[in-house]
């Protein structure tokens, strides 16, 4: 058993290894979306496994016969230890130029204590606490440790249909997800809900082709015009999603400051936030739908016609609690059925994810708050997070009796994940590599 003393100067000492690590790994332009190139996304994928490796791990290349290979490791600890997963991801999202970035975004640079770069948070960071805990450890494990790190998180992934047909490899007693983040730096909170995420793509046909809107304009129905009258019926005038039938939520966790808030969005003055109850409650055991696309002419190219078709993709989270494909197939109605002047309307299903709630009375959650509050010598919260991981709905239901614990590096307040200017506080980085460590050797020493 090492001490939390031990473990907490193991962790300090291993911080400006795993600082350089850290910056090489976002080096790597490793977006698995179709389209970009893969050999940067290769490349993470070794690095990342060097990495482990160097801490002790042993890992292979997971196969999943299609798309990015997963990283996938099973090292014993003691005889009749309970069985502990650490998942990250090693893909990342796209850093677009034009979004706005202060920097490079494959050239970490470090400033006041944050690292900035496309996923030095999301989760390039995930996949550094985890060699750092295996680093705390030395190769002397207190649990059956093994560990999984996806290639396709923020893409079509092929992670899911795999872990189905091959349930004992990923089999196991507690998951440790570290592909979140604390309300904000220094505060900690495990999540325990996360929202699933439902996506569609609604298109309307109006006319057989283009209308002079000189000669039609105002007596042919306009495809774009019906598409914006669909749209505007899923909120109301607060900004709350309105979709009938949709299941909704009291949310009871910790709360997200207001102007904290504000300022992570990054709201233009005056803007007001949308929707109605508390900000936690918004986000996290309500319906939000989002218009996150729309096909039809661009200003730039607008002709004075009447539009003949026109689409649009629309993301709709859902609370925890709710099942997504009666979620789904409430919203495909809802669009049908609001669809004017008799368009004609198509609406394709194109991803169907799952809102995940934590079981909170167990011994790893509660060991997991006890080593949080130890890391961060304060007490931790318990909180929710508006995003979606699809595969832990899948790990759950391959072990319907395991603990799920989701945490990690990246902030609300400031990592700014998925958009321009992420970064990643190393002392969060810190913090968790113990945390996760005390958990382990608390669960190890249970069995
Ligand atoms: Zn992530």
């Amino acid at each position: 058993m090492l001490t939390t003393e031990e473990i907490r100067s193991r962790a300090k000492a291993l911080m400006p290894g795993l600082t350089e690590d850290l910056k090489d790994l976002v080096s790597h332009a490793s977006c698995s979306f179709p389209g970009y190139p893969e050999e940067p996304v290769h490349d993470m994928r070794r690095a990342s496994m060097e990495l482990l490796e160097k801490h002790g791990a042993e890992v292979r290349e997971l196969d999943l016969g299609e798309g990015k290979p997963a990283i996938y490791g099973d090292m014993p600890g003691p005889e009749g230890a309970p069985t502990v997963l650490l998942y990250a991801h090693y893909d990342v999202q796209p850093a677009p130029v034009e979004a706005g970035w202060d920097t490079d975004p494959w050239k970490a640079e470090l400033k006041n204590g944050r690292l900035y770069g496309r996923g030095a948070a999301d989760d390039k960071s995930g996949v550094i606490i985890h060699a750092g805990t295996l680093g705390v450890f030395q190769g002397d494990l207190p649990v059956n440790l093994r560990i999984l790190i996806e290639g396709e998180e923020e893409t079509v992934s092929h992670i899911g249909p795999y872990v189905d047909a091959h349930p004992e490899l990923f089999q196991a007693d507690t998951y440790v997800i570290a592909d979140m983040g604390n309300p904000a730096a220094g505060v900690p909170a495990v999540t325990t809900t996360l929202r699933g995420n439902v996506v569609v793509v609604v298109k309307v046909s109006a006319l057989h082709h283009p209308a002079h809107s000189g000669l039609f304009g105002g007596a042919a129905p306009d495809a774009l015009l019906a598409l914006i009258k669909i749209l505007s019926t899923l909120h109301d005038d607060a900004g709350d999603t309105i979709v009938p039938g949709l299941a909704k939520f009291e949310w009871s966790g910790s709360e997200m400051d207001p102007d904290a808030f504000r300022e992570a969005a990054g709201m233009v003055d005056g803007a007001e936030l949308i929707g109605s109850g508390t900000v936690g409650a918004r986000l996290w055991s309500r319906p939000a739908a989002s218009v996150i696309g729309i096909d039809a002419p661009t200003v730039k190219d607008a002709a004075n016609v009447v539009i003949p078709e026109a689409a649009a993709k629309i993301s709709m989270r859902i609370p925890p609690g709710a099942d997504s494909e009666n979620e789904v197939g409430l919203l495909i109605e809802h669009l049908k059925n609001v669809a004017p002047w008799g368009v004609h309307i198509e609406v394709e299903k194109i991803r169907v994810g799952y809102p995940f709630a934590a079981k909170m009375d167990g011994p790893a959650v509660k060991a997991a708050m006890e080593a949080m509050a130890a890391a961060y010598e304060t007490d931790a919260g318990f909180m929710g997070s508006g995003g979606s991981i699809p595969l832990v709905a899948r790990l759950q239901g391959i072990s319907p009796n395991a603990e799920v614990i989701l945490w990690g590096a990246e902030d609300v307040a400031q990592a700014k994940i998925h958009a321009s200017n992420e970064s990643v506080e190393l002392n969060e980085i810190e913090r968790l590599i113990i945390a996760q460590a005390l958990t382990l050797q608390t669960l190890g020493g249970q069995s």
